[in-house]
């Protein structure tokens, strides 16, 4: 899992990629902010993109 801060927001989310990964089946998958919904990434996969956000007011 990776820590990423949205260009946009400046707030910080987690992303991950789950899912099997094979060759041939290749997606554009957004990483798409949680709080604004700006697209800061895109990446090449055949996996699914799961996002969390990261909550500090617990
Ligand atoms: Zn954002």
């Amino acid at each position: 899992m990776d820590k990423i801060k949205c260009k946009k927001c400046q707030k910080e989310f987690y992303y991950d990629l789950q899912g099997t990964v094979y060759p041939g089946g290749k997606f554009d998958e957004d990483i798409e902010c949680p709080y604004c919904g700006e697209i800061n990434e895109t990446v090449m996969t055949s996996q699914f993109v799961i996002i969390k956000k990261i909550d500090n007011d617990l």
